[in-house]
């Protein structure tokens, strides 16, 4: 999703996570040679490929794999179908992956991809040959050793199996641990779904705590209410917070003493959109993240809090669930407000942190229950909101700039450590 949203023309992710980048480093004193590994992704591939249509004409696309870093592992990062595609915006988001594995301190590196599509444009099949012609020209970096795709925007467990099959067939044996997010039949994990909702929840008690918001009651907006978003309004609503606003593409819709999540899933699963919803108000998309409440969770899409709307931001907490979400114009903003921002390469880390332990469970054959997974994913969130909140308090900065300082410098010593061959 690179598309500027919010209309104000600051939608350079690449920028932004060079920016990022550049303040961690100057904190930490990290070298000028260190520093250009980090700069620069260090694979960038595009792909440029015909798709055979269903009404026999043939249309080309185009596609990108890009590995940031992979000092610390083989690369990991979800692939994306949204049709404003750009080589930079699988740049920046490639070196989040870095960062948040980093963060979680889990072994692997950071990678992204995508093509430039809108799949409510094609039928079944046609996604099914764009899929499998898009995993077949990046084969040559993928591989479960190398490269591990799993879901993002607009790609599922379905699009994740089809990747698995094309890889598995040129291979001539099944090859699981090649992409996370596979259905459990296929290897997939348990609790790959709900994960980064989990984790989204995780830090979110953590960081009510510290800000003394007690969540059985608060005030939460929610933008977006696919994989992620919708989990966690969810986990939101068993939990006795009031979830006031939520909005999808389609629009928001408010009610002040808290929305009924099951009932608006029901909705949305009837509809395709939550306008509409009996027993709530209707807001622009916009509106909810300026509503009052006491946390705001952007789970959209990049680039949502700007310099345009910050200053109307009413929550006292923002967890990052979307990568991305909040300019540093607004990050500046916001700071300045003392909104507490707890950052998407934390507070979504659940995901490929689950991902980890599919990746794992694929190369042993053999799989953990959920408990399992929920006790692992708990000590993984526990231990780095720790590290970060650590980071934060010896520099005196704020989550954001503490989580990136935490992941440069595991970076930097693997660096050092492996040296620069030859
Ligand atoms: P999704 O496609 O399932 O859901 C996105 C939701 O955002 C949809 O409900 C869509 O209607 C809504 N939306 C789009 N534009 C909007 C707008 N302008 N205003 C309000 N709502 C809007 O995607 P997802 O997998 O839930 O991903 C959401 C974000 O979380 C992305 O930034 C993604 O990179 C990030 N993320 C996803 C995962 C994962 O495993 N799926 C893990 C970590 C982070």
């Amino acid at each position: 999703m690179s598309q500027d949203l919010a209309g104000d023309g600051q939608s350079n992710l690449w920028a932004t996570a060079l920016g990022q980048l550049e303040a961690a480093a100057d904190r930490l004193g990290i070298s000028e040679n260190v520093r250009g590994t980090l700069r620069l992704p260090e694979r960038e591939l595009t792909v440029n490929f015909p798709v055979r249509m269903d009404d026999e004409s043939v249309r080309m696309f185009t596609g990108y794999r890009v590995q940031h870093n992979i000092t610390r592992g083989p690369a990991k990062g979800g692939v994306r179908y949204t049709p404003t595609l750009t080589l930079d915006d699988m740049r920046a988001l490639a070196m989040w992956m870095t960062w948040k594995c980093a963060v979680v301190n889990i072994p692997f590196g950071g990678a992204k991809g995508g093509v430039a599509v809108d799949p409510q444009t094609l039928s079944d099949t046609e996604l099914e040959r764009l899929t499998r012609r898009y995993a077949t020209e990046i084969s040559i970096l993928i591989g479960p050793n190398s490269d591990i795709p799993g879901p993002d925007v607009n790609t599922d467990a379905r699009i994740m199996a089809w990747i698995m099959d094309t890889y598995s067939m040129h291979q001539g044996y099944s090859v699981p641990a090649v992409v996370t997010g596979k259905p459990l039949s296929i290897g997939g994990s348990e609790g790959r779904n709900e994960a980064p909702a989990k984790s989204v929840m995780m830090t979110l008690r953590r960081a009510a705590e510290d800000a003394e918001v007690t969540l059985r009651g608060a005030a939460v907006a929610v933008q977006g209410f696919g994989a992620v978003g919708g989990i966690t309004a969810e986990y939101l609503f068993a939990q006795g917070a009031r979830v006031v606003a939520v909005s999808d593409s389609s629009g928001g819709v408010y009610n002040a003493d808290g929305l009924d999540i099951p009932a608006l899933q029901t909705h949305k699963r009837e509809t395709g959109a939550v306008a509409g919803f009996a027993g709530a108000r209707e807001l622009s998309a916009a509106e909810t993240l300026e509503v009052a409440c006491d946390v705001l969770i952007p789970a959209a899409g990049e680039n949502q809090l700007t310099r345009a709307n910050a200053a109307r931001v009413q929550a006292r907490l923002i967890i990052e669930a979307a990568n991305g979400p909040t300019t540093p114009e607004a990050d500046a903003i916001l700071r300045a407000r003392g909104v507490r921002i707890v950052p998407d390469i934390l507070a979504n880390a659940g995901g490929v942190a689950v991902s980890y332990f599919e990746w794992v469970q694929d190369l042993q054959s053999f799989f953990w229950d959920e408990l399992e997974i929920d006790s692992k994913l708990e000590r993984i969130m526990d231990r780095a909101y720790e590290d970060v909140l650590t980071m934060a308090h010896e520099h005196d900065v704020d989550l954001r700039l503490a989580a990136h300082m935490l992941a440069i410098q595991r970076i930097a010593d693997s660096t050092a450590v492996r040296g620069i061959y030859p």
